[in-house]
């Protein structure tokens, strides 16, 4: 049999967690709060945000953007593993979130590491775009609204620096993508994205099957 990425059963997931990642406390934390909310099925996997976190190490990344903060769970993930000099930038449009994960990062001791945009992303984007912020990142990730998914990603090819690499969260979208009778606006937009990251020749690609699929496109010159 060709080798294949492996489907993860009730047990051997547990086991993953179990010898596989280390989540910080202050993590857990926002885990365990946000679980009494609706949206908690909105958080990255810790996997995913161990895997992130160790990715940004590797690229020593400084300046972080991201799209989609919710309770602040991949912001936080994120500035504890930036150096001391890093700087993460994330935008939400929901005002509401802002209390809450402003209160984690302040807990974690990071708050002055994250600076948080509300209002709509493509606003904010667009706004830096226009003030010169062209190629300043080393990392973004995308994981907001999936209709501006494609939008967004053109925003952070032109925002990260060649080498940079952008992260894009829920390209399999609980399997939808590859479901025929799924035809509803979210999984259309990823099912586009998902073929323009393809064949877009300015990024080396790769959609990895870690929490609800991850995708990682590194802009080269
Ligand atoms: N990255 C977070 C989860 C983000 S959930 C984590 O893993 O911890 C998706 C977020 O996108 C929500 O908080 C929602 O308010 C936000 N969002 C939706 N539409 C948006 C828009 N147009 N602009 C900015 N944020 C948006
Ligand atoms: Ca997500």
């Amino acid at each position: 049999m060709t080798p294949r990425t492996l489907g993860l059963t009730d047990p051997l997931y547990d086991y993953l967690l179990k010898v596989g990642v280390r989540e910080h406390p202050a993590l857990t934390r926002v885990r365990e709060e946000t679980a009494k909310l609706p949206g908690v099925e909105m958080l990255l996997a810790p996997e995913q945000a161990q895997f992130m976190a160790l990715l940004a190490r590797l690229l020593a990344v400084r300046r972080y953007l991201e799209i989609g903060t919710y309770t602040g769970y991949s912001a936080l993930a994120m500035a504890l593993a930036l150096g001391p000099d890093g700087k993460v930038v994330s935008c939400d449009i929901d005002a509401a979130i802002a209390p809450t994960a402003r209160r984690h990062w302040q807990y974690a001791g990071v708050a002055d590491k994250i600076e948080l945009c509300l209002g709509p992303a493509l606003d904010t984007l667009d706004a830096w775009l226009a003030h010169g912020e062209r190629a300043s990142f080393d990392m973004a990730f995308i994981d907001a609204d999936k209709e501006n998914l494609l939008a967004y990603y053109e925003r952070c090819h032109a925002l990260v620096r060649t080498g940079g690499v952008i992260l894009i969260d829920n390209t399999l979208w609980g399997g939808a993508v590859a479901d025929a009778s799924e035809h509803d606006a979210a999984t259309a937009a990823i099912r586009a994205f998902n073929v323009a990251v393809h064949q877009d020749r300015r990024v080396e690609m790769v959609l990895l099957p870690i929490g609800d699929g991850l995708t990682l496109a590194r802009k080269i010159g």
